[in-house]
Parts: structure tokens; C-alpha cells; sequence
């Protein structure tokens, strides 16, 4: 079946309004009208290939909120009309430890990513969000909660269940110091989803302008990173950093902020690496660094339940599809409030 997307053709051409064609319906299958796409800045990463690892034509889009308008003859979860969701992953091989465990961003094959994977039933790319329909197992598919503005849950797919996943496997809890370093897509989404599990938040940002609208998202605290002052003042005053920066920094200012026993999780993906911390500190004082990789299809489903109790969303700036390179170049700059998200119904294909 073909149908309109936004398609990247080379790493140096904006995308384009373009004819895809989707897999036939299988059985476990639903069919997706598409309502919203989040911009992630992977998206941006891919499109212009900076992790040197994209195939075109390549579609992106993994923060996918649509309307269920097919099942396949074995589908039992969904039906026609359901609100629904499809995040980064569309399948992984549900065989290895990982998989068994309900853990499948580390299965061992290698999940199917929702944009320039393999399509296991096609052999042909897999294709993204920023396109009028999707078709995606019903293991991959989760449920939005009835109460939520759609536009907003949207970016819940990825830039939700990015910083909600280390949140809980690291045990944040009621009373914790967390730190987040970026107010962008993930960093405003650690913000509010931090905040609303009780814990005390401190936001590192780049942007002083930003300081109002971090408190105003659940902050305590918030200091301007390039202030050497305001960094040296929040010296050991956190148990966890969520850092969510897309650009290389220097890990060591944030290590300073850790309190003895302290993490630091990282789950920006910086074109080039970071520099190299320095690793007495972390020896003297116990220290640890991590990274995250999304979050499973459970722990999607759990934070969108949280969310639906909690009435978060994202803070969105919602855009039509043709405006999409316009938003890249806003988010490189930091111009994101907090997130683009694309309106498919509002996007001329022409
Ligand atoms: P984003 O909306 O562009 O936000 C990134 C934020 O980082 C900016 O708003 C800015 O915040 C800060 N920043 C940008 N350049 C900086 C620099 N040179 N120095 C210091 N701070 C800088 O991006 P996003 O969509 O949240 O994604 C963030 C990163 O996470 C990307 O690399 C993305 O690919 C990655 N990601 C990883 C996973 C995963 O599974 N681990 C999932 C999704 C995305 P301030 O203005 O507040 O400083
Ligand atoms: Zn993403
Ligand atoms: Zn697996």
C-alpha cells in the first residue's frame, strides 16, 4: 500500500513530501491512521546521518499517537478506533534473556528499530512517523489513556519513556535530588516526570532564559552550567544526573554535583563522544556513570499510565509536516519549547 511521508533522501537534502509503501496487513498487525509524530532529535541525528548509520530513503519518527483503523485476523489487543501509540522499537527477536524479560531495547539481535530498521516480514526498510499511516505488530502498540491532549503525548513515545525508564530502574523515589542537564525534548520530560514522582529537582541548563519555565515544569533549583559559581554551589547536593544533552560536554562539573554513591545517566548520543571524565573522583567518592537505551514496551505502557493519572504531557509546539526542517534548525539553535510535534492531518503531501 503506498502512502505520503516525509522522506530524506541523501544526508545533505531536506526531507521531502514522497510516496512509501507499506507491508501488507499480517495477522498480528494493526493499521494506523497516524494523528501526531513527536520531533525527536535523533530524528535529526538520522536524517542528516551523523551516527553514520542511516540507509535512505529513510523516514523518520518514533513518537507516533494514531487511530486504529485495521487489525489483522489475529490481533486480540486493539481495535478499529483505538487511540494508540508505537515508540522507537517495532519488534526485536522475543527469544533472548532480554526479550524473556520484558526488556526488549537490549535484546540481543538487536531490536527492530520503527525507522531505517529491517522489516522482518519485508526484508525492506522499516519506516518512521512523519507519514499518514503505520503498520506495527500489536506487541509493539501500546494504549494512550483517554484523558491526555494527544498532541502532547505524542513525544511521551520516546522522549517520555527515554528518561522515565532510568528514573525507575535506578529507584528514584519520593525525597531523591535529581539532577537533568538540558531543558529540551527529554530534559523537560525528566523535569515534570521527576518532579511528579516527588523528587527534588535541579535543572542544569546552557540557557538562563530558561530558568522560569523549568520551575514552572516542577524545578527547585536551576543553575546555569556555564556559571562556575552557581556549578561549584551545587556541589554533592545529588543522588541521580539524568543528562540529556545532544552535543559533547564535560562530564566532570556534573560528576562534582553527585553526593557520595552518586550516577550519573546519560542518554544524550552526541554525534562526537564526550571527553574522557576524570575517574578519581568517581573512585574516591563511589561514583558511577550510566547509559540508558529508551525503554521497554512495558515500561511504555506504565509511564503512559502515569501520565494519564498525573495528567502530564508534553509542552508542545505543534507544526505541519513542511515545517519540519524549519524545526530542525530551531532545535539545534535550543529553540524548542519543548518539543515539536508534526500534525499529519495539517501536512500538504503535495
Ligand atoms: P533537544 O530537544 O534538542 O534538547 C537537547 C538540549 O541539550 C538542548 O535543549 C539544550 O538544553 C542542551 N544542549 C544542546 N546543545 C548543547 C551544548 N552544546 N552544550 C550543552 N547543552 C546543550 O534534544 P532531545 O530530543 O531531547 O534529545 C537529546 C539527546 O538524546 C539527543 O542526542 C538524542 O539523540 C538522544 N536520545 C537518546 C535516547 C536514548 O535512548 N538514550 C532516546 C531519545 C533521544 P539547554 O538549553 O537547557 O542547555
Ligand atoms: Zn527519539
Ligand atoms: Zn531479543
Amino acid at each position: 500500500m503506498k502512502i505520503n511521508a516525509l522522506v530524506a533522501h541523501d544526508a545533505t537534502q531536506p526531507l521531502i513530501a514522497d510516496a512509501i509503501t507499506l507491508r501488507a496487513l499480517q495477522p498480528h498487525d494493526v493499521k494506523i491512521d497516524i494523528l501526531y509524530c513527536g520531533v525527536c532529535h535523533s530524528d535529526l541525528h538520522m536524517a542528516r546521518n551523523e551516527w553514520a548509520v542511516s540507509r535512505y530513503p529513510l523516514v523518520p519518527g518514533h513518537e507516533i499517537v494514531g487511530r486504529v483503523v485495521a487489525t489483522g485476523a489475529q490481533v486480540s489487543r486493539y481495535k478499529a478506533g483505538d487511540i494508540v501509540g508505537v515508540g522507537v522499537m517495532v519488534d526485536a527477536c522475543r527469544e533472548c534473556h532480554f526479550c524473556q524479560q520484558q526488556e526488549e531495547q537490549y535484546c540481543e539481535a538487536g531490536f527492530t528499530a520503527t525507522y531505517n530498521g529491517i522489516d522482518k516480514y519485508t526484508g525492506d526498510s522499516t519506516w518512521g512517523g512523519y507519514a499518514q499511516h503505520t503498520i506495527v505488530n500489536e506487541d509493539f502498540v501500546v494504549s494512550v489513556p483517554g484523558n491526555l491532549p494527544l498532541s502532547g503525548v505524542a513525544p511521551l513515545l520516546c522522549a517520555g519513556v527515554t528518561v522515565w525508564s532510568p528514573l525507575r530502574h535506578f529507584n528514584v523515589k519520593a525525597g531523591d535530588n535529581v539532577g537533568v542537564v538540558g531543558l529540551g525534548g527529554l530534559g523537560h520530560m525528566a523535569v515534570k516526570l521527576a518532579s511528579a514522582m516527588g523528587a527534588e529537582v535541579t535543572l542544569f541548563t546552557t540557557s538562563p532564559e530558561k530558568g522560569e519555565d523549568a520551575r514552572r515544569l516542577g524545578a527547585s533549583n536551576v543553575v546555569v552550567s556555564r556559571d562556575a559559581a552557581q556549578m561549584a554551589a551545587a556541589r554533592t547536593s545529588l543522588d541521580v544526573i539524568i543528562d540529556c544533552v545532544s552535543a559533547p560536554h564535560d562530564l566532570n562539573p556534573y560528576l562534582a554535583t553527585l553526593k557520595t554513591n552518586g550516577r550519573l545517566v546519560l542518554v544524550g548520543i552526541p554525534e562526537s563522544p564526550h571527553l574522557a571524565p576524570d575517574v578519581t573522583p568517581m573512585v574516591f567518592r563511589r561514583l558511577s556513570i550510566s547509559g540508558t537505551s529508551i525503554g521497554s514496551i512495558k515500561e511504555t505502557q506504565d509511564m503512559l499510565n502515569f501520565c494519564g493519572e498525573h495528567g502530564i504531557t508534553a509542552d508542545v509546539e505543534v507544526i505541519a509536516g513542511e515545517c519540519v526542517e524549519n524545526a530542525f534548525s530551531r532545535m539545534l539553535q535550543g529553540d524548542v519549547k519543548y518539543r515539536f510535534v508534526i500534525d499529519i492531518a495539517a501536512t500538504r503531501w503535495a
